[in-house]
């Protein structure tokens, strides 16, 4: 106990000194009174970020998912908005999601932006998985699951929320702040694990995103999206020594790698779209199972191979893209060598969150934000480093930005770390970006 009240006293000091960096001479007097709040509600932050955290909430840990949802509701009552929690059926194996709502009633006067704001309670790691509780690795950084990915964030979104709503400030505000509680394993089938989601974000203007932020001067205005592909090729068996004829042909080995190089050469320079092929599988004797994503063959150096199936994924940044590329990789597949046939099956995943123009103008008022907070302006993140969100399931609909929340490092990774440092700056940021888009 001792250790800790050492450690955020640490954080404080550490608080203070990037306080004192900015200048924030682009802030009226009540934003300033915003960053005061914030300020000194840092140990408050932490405390939050650390009873989140040392609850396990692998997405599918149901009681564990629910217990931070318990606790974040409790902190969203605390800024003023009403909670809900969005249950799913028992098929979908999965908690639910928290819903925190703010005004949306329709004598409401305000003339600012309808706000859909998002977090995810669920983290990758399981309850079977070796436990790594809050701990501070140095007077800057701290370690736990979920620490930045996203519990860091979600206490970025609530903190801004209790900091505004202490000067008054979204009293009219229209806010919905949407937590799903299986943003790294979603839920099947999405139209219900997401379907809520998408209803509600329809009801707003604009999405921000509190997944992880990428330093203080960059925000994602687009991700790419992610879905999936599975090429199955048969073709004639027989003696190996007869390959290359016309009457043996080339076997299904042959033709899957065929067209998987030229997969390759033909569009592996374009921007923003990947693909690679996750599994690979061929013989006399083959059997491939979807759902478990594994498989067998059996085969013999002197037999043709009748059948392979490769698997893979294709990640694109826009729906445009997607489909260009699968009219280009169908085309590769139809050309088949001789003695064999190829079909390829496209699936979508998860969306894409393309740039859009709407998105850019959001981007000009936290460009904005940051100018005035004395700490240079805001530009757009690579697509190509981000993968797929929660957010890009309502992007068709409503402008958006993510990489709103905490920084750190290994997201995903056993020992990842939030950037106590930058944590104060990024709920400042958020803070003053809800106020002005929702004012
Ligand atoms: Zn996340």
């Amino acid at each position: 106990m001792k250790k800790i009240v050492v450690s955020l006293f640490a954080v404080c000091l550490v608080i203070t000194v990037q306080a004192q960096k900015m200048s924030l001479q682009g802030l009226s007097a009540e934003e300033k009174k915003v960053m005061e709040y914030i300020d000194a509600n840092m140990p408050r932050a932490i405390a939050l970020l650390k009873e989140s955290v040392d609850i396990n909430s692998g997405s599918l840990n149901i009681s564990g998912v629910k217990k931070v949802g318990e606790i974040f509701a409790r902190e969203f009552e605390k800024a003023g908005f009403k909670t809900e929690w969005v249950p799913m059926p028992a098929s979908v194996k999965r908690a639910g999601h928290l819903v925190a709502t703010k005004g949306f009633n329709s004598n409401n006067p305000s003339k600012g932006k309808k706000l859909f704001l998002i977090g995810h309670l669920d983290t990758v790691f399981e309850p079977d998985m070796p436990a790594n509780p809050f701990t501070m690795l140095n007077d800057s950084t701290a370690t736990g699951q979920g620490v930045n990915d996203m519990k860091g964030g979600d206490v970025v979104t609530i903190i801004a929320l209790q900091a505004l709503a202490q000067q008054g400030l979204i009293n009219n505000a229209n806010i919905i702040a949407y937590f799903t509680g299986d943003e790294e394993r979603g839920g099947e089938p999405r139209e219900i694990a997401r379907g809520d989601f998408i209803a509600r974000a329809q009801k707003t203007d604009i999405a921000l995103g509190f997944e992880g932020a990428n330093g203080l001067n960059s925000v994602a205005t687009a991700r790419r999206g992610a879905s999936h592909w599975r090429l199955e090729v048969t073709a004639k068996t027989g003696h190996s020594s007869g390959v290359f004829t016309s009457l043996a042909g080339y076997g299904a080995i042959y033709e899957a790698a065929r067209i998987v190089n030229e997969f390759r050469e033909q569009l592996s320079h374009e921007k923003y779209l990947t693909f690679n092929p996750g599994v690979f599988i061929g013989g006399s004797e083959m059997s491939y199972s979807e759902s478990k994503a594994s498989g067998s063959a059996i085969g013999k150096t002197n037999i043709i191979s009748p059948a392979t199936t490769v698997t893979g994924d294709l990640r694109f940044l826009t729906e445009e893209q997607k489909n260009n590329a699968r009219e280009k990789m169908k085309a590769i597949v139809s050309k088949n060598l001789p003695g064999t046939k190829a079909n390829i099956i496209f699936e979508d995943g998860i969306p894409s969150m393309a740039p859009t123009p709407g998105n850019d103008k959001v981007l000009s008022v936290i460009d904005q934000v940051t100018k005035d907070m004395g700490v240079g302006g805001t530009v757009a993140g690579d697509p190509g480093s981000r993968g797929a969100g929660d957010i890009s399931y309502i992007a068709a609909y409503v402008d958006c930005i993510d990489g709103l929340g905490a920084s750190g490092r290994g997201a995903h990774a056993p020992g990842e770390t939030i950037n106590l440092k930058e944590l104060p700056f990024l709920i400042k940021r958020a803070a003053l970006t809800i106020y002005r888009l929702s004012k």
